[in-house]
């Protein structure tokens, strides 16, 4: 099968001609030097690595899986050196904070580098991307000498992050958690407690491994106010900086588990493990909603990678494989590219993904701005935005990212499940990104009780304004048939956002998954304008790739927008037909 190449043409249209990248980076003080040219040749080079380097060690590290054995976790041949090489060529601090060692590049290139990663090895971005959350948790809370010892080696990737929230009795609800930190009388404390489902809680690339771990020191009344947030890691901190002996901690088991094999889940054991408070004691769930928020948006992302690469393939397989007479009638076999079925699967994957793209980006350019922008109220707006969609990427990237890793698999009929084809390891691996993180049901509530409440609601309202404004600017380039559809579907979001706003808790339950389906094709939607404007005003200067966002575009708002009628049905009938059924009837 061909080789996943990294979507580097669709990148340099999304920051040169969609966003106006330059103009923005020069808005952003730290960041003017930064352009769409040097932000291509920075991709191309991750592309490379991606497809040269990580692709090749995906399906066998499938195979392969982790093992434990005398406590010592080994990940699959060849994953510790490609590691190892990824954090010297510096990607590890690509984003970081040049006072840490980073490279302080902007959070659009992160996001985009985390697809590659994914497209090409979703176990294996899971170590860079976890230590990127750790990091942010520790430069936002921790005092400065856990800074000092911890975040120059973890932003260049000698050390590893790893999140230690969930217990067997704890998943969505942190409040169960049992967990306990007593202090040591040195400002430190011993974590005594197991853990279960720790993604990169142990490996053997060398270095440290720096657990971020919820726990309730004595006396700390129940629920999540009693919980505080601790760095605790594998081995104590040398008195030289480097690592010191082994801490009281340990992998008890690794998780069998459907995908990401290459991965190593573990379930970990602190028996008096030291540790350090990383925030104010009983705020640790508002301290690790930092790492949690960053994420949130890199899992989103890992649904966009997984569907880039799947869907790359079958087209490829698409354009090969001959089968059936044209659909005009003429003789075949044909190639099965022809078949409107069989394009109806591959466009349904290639809208959302280049909609998810071009979202991704808008995304990330706000976490710029909300981070760099000189004016203190443009800085508030965009990190609000960011809030706002934080759940929407995280579920419904995911949610498409799996579908599209299964129609993908259905183009290539039977032998898509069969493995050596690889489209069944994408279906496996696509498919966690749907629950860790906080479930997808969860996001979807947490969009719908918190984030639209945000600025008493007024946040929501101002995103569908700026919306519409872009749908206006868009209509005399994109045309209105393409943009009318859009304006009519952002119509039924704020009326279903009315709707909610006056809901009993049980109806907003009940409308959760739905609304964020809906906000989420209106948010496709509205980046579909924005790109078919972008390119219907290049002519014939356009690159294929531009062309392609025309049609792309159609099929998008002919064949995908009309599911915004049923949905917003669906949220106004409320709770009753959901809870009519006795538990005891299902
Ligand atoms: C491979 C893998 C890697 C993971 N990595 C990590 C990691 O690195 N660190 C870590 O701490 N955790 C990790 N997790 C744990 C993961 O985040 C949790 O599994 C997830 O948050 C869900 O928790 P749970 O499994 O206990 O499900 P539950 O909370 O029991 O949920 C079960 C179902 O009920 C629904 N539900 C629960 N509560 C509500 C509610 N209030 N309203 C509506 N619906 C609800 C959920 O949506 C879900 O469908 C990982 C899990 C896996 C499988």
């Amino acid at each position: 099968m061909a080789a996943y190449a990294a979507p580097v043409d669709d990148i340099a249209f999304l920051l040169g001609t969609v966003f106006d990248f330059d103009r923005c980076m020069a808005e952003l003080p730290g960041h003017e030097d930064v352009n769409t040219e040097l932000a291509v040749s920075v991709l191309d080079e991750a592309g490379k690595f991606a497809s040269e380097v990580l692709e090749p060690l995906n399906r066998p590290g499938d195979e392969e899986g982790c093992r434990l054995s005398d406590g010592c976790v080994t990940t699959p041949k060849g994953m510790a050196e490609a590691y190892r090489a990824f954090a010297a060529a510096g990607w590890c601090g690509l984003s970081g904070a040049p006072e840490h060692g980073g490279q302080g590049l902007p959070r659009a290139l992160q996001i985009l580098l985390d697809e590659l990663l994914s497209s090409a090895n979703l176990s294996f971005s899971l170590f860079p991307s976890l230590t990127r959350g750790a990091v942010e948790a520790i430069e936002a809370h921790a005092g400065e000498e856990l800074k000092a010892t911890y975040l120059p080696k973890m932003v260049s990737g000698e050390w590893t992050g790893a999140m230690a929230l969930t217990e067997a009795s704890a998943g969505t609800d942190l409040g169960l958690l049992a967990t306990r930190a007593v202090p040591n009388g040195d400002g430190s404390v011993a974590i005594t407690g197991t853990k279960i489902f720790i993604s990169s809680g142990d490996h053997d690339f060398g270095g440290n491994v720096i657990h971020l771990v919820l726990a309730r020191l004595p006396d700390a009344p129940k629920g999540v106010k009693g919980i505080s947030l601790f760095l605790c890691p594998k081995f104590l901190p040398a008195p030289d900086g480097g690592v010191g002996t082994r801490n009281a901690m340990s992998v008890g088991a690794l998780e069998h588990k459907m995908g990401i094999h290459a991965q190593p889940t573990c379930v970990m054991n602190y028996d008096g493990a030291t540790g350090w408070l990383v925030g104010e004691p009983g705020r640790g769930l508002n301290a690790m909603f930092t790492m949690m928020n960053a994420e949130r948006l890199m899992v989103g992302v890992q649904g966009l990678g997984i569907a880039e690469a799947a869907n790359q393939k079958a087209v490829a397989y698409a354009r090969e494989r001959l089968q059936g007479n044209a659909p005009d009638g003429a003789r075949g076999p044909v190639p099965i590219i022809a078949h409107p079925d069989v394009r109806k699967m591959l466009l349904t994957g290639r809208a959302f993904i280049e909609a998810a793209r071009a979202l991704a980006v808008w995304t990330a350019l706000q976490m710029d701005i909300a981070a760099r922008h000189p004016d203190s109220d443009t800085r508030r707006e965009a990190d609000a935005l960011v809030s706002l969609l934080t759940p929407v990427v995280k579920a419904a990237f995911t949610d498409s990212g799996f579908e599209t890793a299964v129609t993908s698999q259905q183009v290539f009929g039977g032998h898509g499940y069969i493995r050596e084809w690889g489209m069944e390891q994408y279906v496996r691996d696509a498919r966690i990104a749907q629950l860790y993180e906080g479930t997808n049901g969860v996001q979807a509530m947490d969009l719908v009780t918190r984030k639209l409440a945000l600025d008493d609601g007024r946040l929501a309202r101002r995103f569908f304004a700026r919306i519409r404004a872009d749908l206006a600017a868009a209509q005399p380039a994109a045309g209105e048939a393409l943009v009318m559809p859009v304006a009519d579907a952002l119509a039924r979001l704020e009326a279903a956002t009315d709707w909610l706003s006056g809901a009993a808790a049980c109806d907003a339950g009940a409308a959760a998954t739905d609304y964020l389906r809906l906000f989420a094709l209106v948010a496709f939607g509205w980046m579909w304008a924005r790109m078919a404007a972008a390119a219907a005003g290049l002519g014939e200067a356009a690159t294929p790739v531009e062309r392609r966002k025309l049609a792309v575009a159609r099929f998008f708002v002919e064949r995908m927008l009309p599911e915004t009628k049923g949905l917003a049905a669906a949220i106004e009938a409320g709770a009753p037909a959901l809870m009519a059924l006795e538990a005891e009837a299902f």
